[in-house]
């Protein structure tokens, strides 16, 4: 994989303006690190004013509607995203899935009408605990890349899967090295299958608890392209740290 190294940081319901220093302390960070990939996405209050300060890191959504426009009070489409600076959205968190009720079919069609906006898309798979010890991790996953993931010429140098067990999430607990290694082969396996040869380049990223503590160790997990971070990508330093690690 010749891509560089790509490093996420998904801010979820937090910050607000006061957090604008925080984001230039990451972009110029991420200015020193011109060898990793940096990202944040911020709630979409802060988008266009972190898209405005921000020199060297991306920034995007952590979600979109999936129509273009019309009656859908409190949504946001992805065109918006775009307008607001937005180079990529975030897409079918499990949070998401979970709270929203976003089926596969549903983060697809987001993830069409993102990339028809002239976004990059991130999508996100991962199986639940319940899911893990019933021996059904690989399965879930993959049947969640085969029913989420956009399709057609040219998109798969426009998308990056992000593996996060939700159980992991926000929880301090991690897989072992080998097991983040066992999934993300099988990731690549399927990326292959659904977009050919073209699936071999698409970036794997790791997410769920990485801190600046254990990035070193899950980043060189095998297939791991980076990693989407969540709370430890709220403070620059811890932040900082992991695209260090990268
Ligand atoms: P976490 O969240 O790093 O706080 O576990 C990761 C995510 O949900 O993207």
């Amino acid at each position: 994989m010749a891509n560089r190294p790509f490093i996420v940081g998904n801010w979820k319901m937090n910050g607000t303006r006061a957090m604008l220093a925080e984001a230039r302390a990451i972009d110029r960070g991420a200015a020193r690190h011109a060898g990793v990939r940096v990202a944040v996405a911020p709630p979409f209050t802060l988008i266009q004013a972190l898209a405005e300060n921000a020199e060297t890191m991306a920034i995007g959504g952590q979600d979109c509607h999936a129509a273009a426009s019309g009656a859908y009070t409190g949504d946001v489409s992805a065109a918006m995203l775009a307008d607001s600076g937005a180079s990529f959205t975030i897409l079918g968190h499990s949070e998401r899935r979970a709270m929203h009720g976003e089926t596969d079919e549903i983060v697809r069609a987001k993830a069409e009408a993102a990339l028809a906006a002239g976004l990059e898309v991130i999508v996100c798979v991962g199986e639940t605990e319940a899911q893990r010890d019933a021996g059904q991790a690989e399965a879930v996953v993959c049947g969640q890349l085969d029913c989420s993931l956009p399709v057609g010429e040219g998109v798969a140098g426009r998308v990056t899967v992000a593996y996060e067990p939700v159980w992991a999430i926000g929880t301090g607990r991690v897989p072992s090295v080998e097991d983040i290694g066992a999934i993300h082969r099988a990731i690549r396996a399927r990326l292959v299958t659904i977009y050919g040869e073209d699936g071999a380049g698409v970036s794997i990223l790791y997410g769920g608890s990485v801190n600046a503590a254990n990035a070193a160790e899950l980043l060189a997990a095998d297939e791991v392209g980076g990693a989407l971070v969540g709370g430890a990508s709220l403070q620059a330093d811890s932040f900082l740290a992991i695209v260090l690690a990268a």
